[in-house]
């Protein structure tokens, strides 16, 4: 490959690569343990050992529903139709589902100052569920709603969840998930705080996302712009493994955030 040398080439499948897996494990956790501030932004991939499936790709979610579902205006139109697979997807199947080792990790690294905060694209509240406290939720949560007419937001444990979408009991208004669907735009403060935090990084972790969703995918570019070291955990190179990683870790989050946090935790020793 042009101008790819046994450094450069760390974005490499892991078949090709000229350098063993725990030379780069090693550099990466060297890098977390003496970070000012690190951040870590994660994407559906953390969450597939959660059993939560991504949206793209061939196990995707888009495979077996249709994104229309998501669209704010046919929300409105076809309110029935649409919370009917709303329910099924983000309530009776997420709801299930419940925090694995890589959520976890990465909340006991924010109580140990290791990491200062996670700003997720996800939806699903597994890292606060696992115990993380600064959390940005670019996507907003499943763990409220918001009523579409007078904005009132209620806790999703406070909402009845059944056959028919949730009305606001002030208003009368139709309510809605508290995270984003198509066509609307980022939630704020999140939205500004994700590229506050990107600024300040100076070790980045990325896990488990294709870059492919603008303009979450900006965030890390940033990050990257103003001088962070990139590092990024996926089971597949990414949208962001040949321009934006400085160092690629390929595999499991699960896994991965295991072997790492041993490692730091040996280095301690
Ligand atoms: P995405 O950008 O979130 O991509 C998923 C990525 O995860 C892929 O690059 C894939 O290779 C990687 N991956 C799969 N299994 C992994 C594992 N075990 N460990 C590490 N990486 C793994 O793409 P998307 O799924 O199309 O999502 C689009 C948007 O919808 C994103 O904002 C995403 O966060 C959101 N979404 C959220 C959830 C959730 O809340 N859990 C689920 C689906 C989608």
């Amino acid at each position: 490959m042009r101008g790819c040398n046994q450094l450069s080439c760390n974005f490499l499948p892991l078949h090709e690569r000229k350098i063993p897996m725990d030379r780069y494990l090693e550099k990466a956790a060297n890098k977390i343990k003496n970070a000012q501030h690190a951040v870590v932004y994660t994407g559906a991939g953390i969450s597939v050992e959660s059993g939560i499936p991504p949206f793209r790709g061939e196990n995707g979610l888009w495979n077996k529903y249709d994104p229309e579902v998501l669209e704010l205006s046919y929300f409105r139109q076809n309110t029935q139709k649409s919370w009917e697979v709303i329910k099924q997807i983000f309530y009776d199947f997420f709801g299930r589902a419940k925090p694995n080792p890589a959520h976890e990790i990465i909340a006991s690294w924010e109580k140990a100052g290791l990491i200062k905060s996670v700003i997720t694209q996800n939806i699903d509240n597994l890292h606060s569920e696992a115990g993380s406290e600064n959390v940005i939720e670019f996507h907003g949560t499943s763990g409220s709603f918001v009523c579409m007419k007078c904005g009132r937001i209620i806790s999703t444990e406070n909402i009845a969840i059944s056959g028919s979408a949730p009305v606001c009991d002030k208003c009368g208004g139709l309510m809605k998930p508290n995270f984003i669907f198509f066509g609307e735009q980022i939630p704020e403060p999140a939205g500004s705080q994700a590229f506050e935090e990107a600024k300040k990084a100076d070790v980045f972790i990325i896990v488990g996302s294709t870059g492919e969703v603008i303009p979450a995918s900006w965030i890390p570019r940033e990050a990257k712009r103003n001088g962070a070291y990139i590092i990024e955990i996926n089971t597949q190179i990414s949208g962001f493994t040949s321009n934006t990683s400085d160092l690629f870790l390929q595999g499991k989050a699960g896994d991965t955030f295991q072997i790492l946090d041993n490692l730091i935790k040996q280095q301690s020793l």
